[in-house]
């Protein structure tokens, strides 16, 4: 390496000869195998501080020198300011490099963007200029379902069904990859996004070329997807976004985040033998779930991180989400090296990633403290084997103490299992699932050496156990099958059954009969034992109430049990066919174990060849797409159609004004309660919708693969049978009490009627509304329901931002007041104060409750809002109206004043002096 400094404007810049100013950045030549690349000189510009700002700070540091023009000062100062406290009130804007997707996120992304081009066009614009400034990938993986397990055939089938089901979608997203640019779609088969981002498009260090020089970066991203941080486990900063979040950002507008909160959680010791990353990112979960980390980062240190493999870290960082964060971040070291070697990428790119790192002062250093906003304590030496549930990822439990953790669940329901028959506690779903654990080889690895030993024993799960494997990534079936343990894992029926999310999603395929016919005549509560990161009761099939997550190896050993009801460290799993009690002893593999087989199966070069013949799917090249700018919409589709927020709209939602309660919420409404993503069910009015369309009622699909089509969507919106309306009790979920008739109608139908009569709607929720997935339906859903604003006690970050994409109003409740003591009743009115030119950032609005019985209360809610760009899109009516404002705008300039103008807010402002770095791409 060489390395050579200098002072010179940033590649955004707008006045080249100018002489060096406070606007100067200083910048450096980096040589790598007789390479050049200019960077941002980090050191020079952060001197002292340098070491003390977390890796995340340094690496948002790097991305304001570089990015944000005549900002960049501003913006360096509120970092390093930061220093002083730990804390800042000061924004700063964010530019990622690349934008990742997935197919069901994608899908509602696409239709905007369709309808966002059909509404430039019927303006007198041309619809073209809408179009990626970055780099967006695709992952096609979301509606893989197990309709086919302990099949030789399963992946073929469930891939003929995936494609049978999803022609129309894809079709639409092969249309995309032809009208967009820089819009690139990884087709069924490739496996799930984040294993794909991990394994093949993460460079860590990334290069592009600007006006002839090549340019040296951090690797940085948003994912519309909340497990999105899990490549915050090799060094790469990047968290999940809405789509809407997503849309503005490829379009051209940066995150604007509030420098964040950094909280470091220091790790000691080493992980003990037998213990493995599940464990860990269970007991992280736990750990870090006690404590508020909304909007905040976290960032592991301590001399703990050297002893974890990528592969660890990755797994940890997954479950960011289920502990509260934003991100989960891990910085480069010897271990994210080792694991670029080991997946194939190329030795001189390594070579780059080591070097800059370690000139930037992004190198990971085990002695090293920086500063943080607050430390949290984790001793790897404590951690032990466990699982999570039944009900939601951060209950951990010790792996012993699954009939404890069942009890409360079973009390009034006496259906005990036998070796013949399914009962309470039995496993109906054993699944290894999921990107979070089918990504670390290690485990996959350790499940197979698991298998192997149990089939010596001649052990097999009973019939009611529903077997599964879905590997994020193509590679595990090479590097299983070379070392004979896909076979083994076959044997006790782990068969790969395809490459996506499947059961993790909620895609699990029917239970076995056995296990449905049990549960009808005798009521009783089986469970899913998975390899996943979520277990909210109906996440993994609508029926299931229980679900544990564990190791992809203890998952086997569960479905070899058959159901919970035991001590599974200690008590017999199975006899084996000389009639031995086996005990999870006998199969647990050493370390030494895994070590050695794991370095009979990697073959680094596997990665290449796997990745290449997913990508070359002869099915997903022949599927034909128009190839115009604009989409031609098929009024007969029940999966493609235009959404009717996807234009100008008609300004703010903002105001003062008196409104209906549609719905009052209790706590921990997900995402998934509001707007489902498993199957639709038969007798539903989505079902009604779609059979009167010509639809199979057979096979009406899963929700995920509806939200290109609103009006479908708009029927299923809160009606996960565990919804309660607090407005009445007699409502059932989906419905709610129209004041004036006091009809009980569909929220949609409801919705109409107030919209006809002029009347505005608002819904209210307790704590955490929002939480779990990133989709944006669950926001959009709610806007084509006419609410103005959603008053919650507390909400996930990804849904209030989805929410005021949507131009919908975020409102803290006060901690005295929750919906369940507000006692709102049908007839009653919410009057809202939220004038356009009063809101701001976490600014007071008057509330008032008029009773229907002509009482009044007045309380102070809290705009949840955090950023000015926040205010800026309230204000012009939601997310999607200010980017074709912006369009529209920067038409006017290049065009004259001929050209057709929009006024209002949402004009350049914002995005002075910026040039994103479109061509940055991840490996290769
Ligand atoms: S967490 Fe589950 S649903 Fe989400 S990307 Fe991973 S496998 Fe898919």
């Amino acid at each position: 390496m060489q390395s050579k400094r200098g002072r010179a404007r940033p590649p955004h810049s707008a006045a080249p000869n100018e002489e060096c100013s406070d606007t100067m950045t200083d910048t450096a030549d980096l040589t790598i195998s007789g390479r050049h690349h200019r960077i941002i000189d980090l050191p020079a510009e952060a001197r002292t501080s340098l070491s003390r700002l977390p890796h995340i700070l340094r690496i948002m540091l790097e991305n304001v020198l570089r990015n944000a023009g005549e900002d960049a000062p501003q913006a360096k100062a509120a970092i390093l300011n930061w220093l002083e406290t730990g804390r800042s009130e000061e924004e700063i804007s964010f530019l990622p490099s690349r934008v990742l997707m997935h197919d069901t996120t994608c899908g509602p992304a696409l239709v905007d963007i369709a309808g966002m081009r059909a509404s430039l066009a019927e303006a007198g614009h041309d619809p073209s200029r809408l179009n990626p400034v970055l780099p967006v990938d695709v992952s096609t993986d979301h509606s893989l379902g197990v309709d086919v397990s302990g099949s030789p055939d399963a992946v073929r089938l469930n891939m003929e069904r995936e494609y049978g089901r999803n022609a129309e979608r894809y079709r639409f997203m092969k249309w995309a990859t032809r009208a967009l640019t820089g819009f690139r779609v990884h087709p069924p088969g490739t496996g799930i996004m984040h294993t794909l981002n991990l394994e093949r498009l993460a460079s860590v260090i990334a290069t592009a070329e600007r006006d002839s020089v090549s340019w040296a970066m951090p690797d940085t991203l948003i994912g519309t997807d909340s497990h999105t941080p899990m490549i915050n486990g090799i060094g790469v900063l990047g968290w999940g976004v809405g789509g809407l979040e997503a849309e503005s950002v490829f379009f051209g507008m940066p995150v604007m985040i509030r420098v964040p909160d950094i909280v470091g959680v220091r790790l000691t010791g080493r992980l003990k033998q037998g213990v493995l990353a599940t464990d860990l990112a269970l007991s992280v979960t736990e750990r870090l779930r006690r404590i508020d980390l909304t909007d905040r980062f976290v960032e592991f240190f301590g001399p703990g991180v050297s002893t974890l493999s990528a592969g660890d870290r990755a797994v940890v960082a997954n479950m960011t989400p289920e502990f509260g964060a934003n991100s989960g971040f891990f910085p480069i070291d010897e271990q994210t090296l080792r694991y670029l070697h080991e997946t194939g990428r190329s030795a001189d790119h390594v070579r780059l990633v080591e070097d800059y790192a370690r000139r930037q002062g992004l190198w990971f250093d085990p002695e090293a403290s920086p500063r943080f906003t607050d430390v949290v304590e984790i001793d790897l030496g404590a951690v032990e084997v466990s699982l999570a549930g039944p009900r939601r990822p951060q209950d951990r439990i010790p792996a012993s103490q699954t009939v404890e953790a069942m009890a409360p669940l079973l009390a009034a329901r006496p259906a005990p299992a036998s070796a013949e028959q399914p009962g309470n506690g039995s496993v109906a779903i054993a699944a290894i699932t999921s990107c979070t654990n089918t990504s670390d080889p290690r485990l996959l690895v350790a499940a197979g050496l698991v298998a192997r030993k149990a089939r010596a024993f001649g052990l097999t799960p009973p019939a009611w156990v529903k077997t599964s494997l879905a590997p994020g990534s193509p590679t595990a079936e090479r590097y299983l099958r070379r070392v004979g343990l896909l076979e083994d894992l076959e044997g006790v029926g782990f068969g790969i059954v395809g490459y996506g999310c499947t059961t993790c999603i909620g895609n699990s395929g029917p239970l076995p009969a056995v296990i449905e016919q049990t549960m009808t005549e005798r009521g009783i509560v089986p469970v899913a034992v998975l390899s996943g990161n979520r277990n909210f009761p109906g996440r993994v099939h609508p029926q299931l109430e229980a679900g544990f997550l564990a190791s992809p190896p203890l998952v086997v050993a569960f479905a070899l049990a058959g159901n919970v009801n035991r001590d599974i460290l200690a008590d017999p799993i199975a006899r084996s066919s000389s009639g031995k009690g086996i005990r999870l002893a006998d199969l647990w593999p050493t370390g030494a174990e895994i070590d050695a087989a794991l370095a009979m199966a990697i073959d680094a070069r596997d990665y290449d060849t796997s990745y290449a013949a997913a990508e070359a799917s002869e099915t997903w090249r022949v599927i034909d797409a128009p190839g115009t700018s604009l989409f031609p919409w098929d009024e007969n589709s029940t999966y493609i159609r235009r959404p009717p927020f996807a234009g100008f709209g008609k300004g703010t939602l903002l105001g003062s004004y008196a409104a209906h309660p549609l719905l009052v919420l209790g706590d921990d409404i997900t995402t998934d309660h509001i707007s489902p993503a498993g199957a639709v069910p038969s007798r539903s009015e989505a079902a009604e919708y779609l059979i009167q369309r010509g639809e199979n009622p057979r096979d009406l699909n899963v929700f995920a693969s509806r939200r290109g089509n609103w009006e479908a969507m708009v029927r299923g919106l809160f009606t996960n049978k565990s919804v309660r309306n607090l407005l009445d009790p007699a409502i059932a979920p989906g419905f709610t009490i129209h004041v004036g008739s006091g009809e009980h109608l569909p929220l949609f139908r409801a919705a109409e009627r107030y919209a006809s009569e002029g009347a505005s709607v608002v819904v209210v929720a307790g704590e955490r509304y929002g939480m779990g997935s990133s989709r944006d339906w669950a926001a959009k859903g709610v806007a084509l329901l006419g609410a103005r604003a959603v008053l919650a006690s507390s909400f996930e970050r990804i849904h209030r931002s989805n929410l005021i994409g949507m131009g919908i109003l975020p409102l803290r409740l006060p901690e005295d007041r929750h919906p369940t003591t507000l006692h709102l009743r049908p007839g009653d009115q919410i009057l809202i104060d939220a004038d356009p030119a009063a809101i701001s950032p976490r600014c007071s609005v008057p509330v008032t409750i008029r009773r229907a019985s002509g009482t009044a209360e007045t309380f102070t809610a809290i705009a949840a809002i955090e950023t000015g760009l926040e205010v800026e899109t309230l204000c012009g009516g939601g997310i999607i109206p200010l980017i074709l404002r912006r369009v529209i705008n920067a038409e006017v300039t290049s065009r004259g004043s001929n050209a057709p103008q929009i006024t209002g807010s949402g004009d350049d402002t914002v995005m002075s002096g910026w040039r994103p770095f479109g061509n940055v791409r991840g490996y290769p």
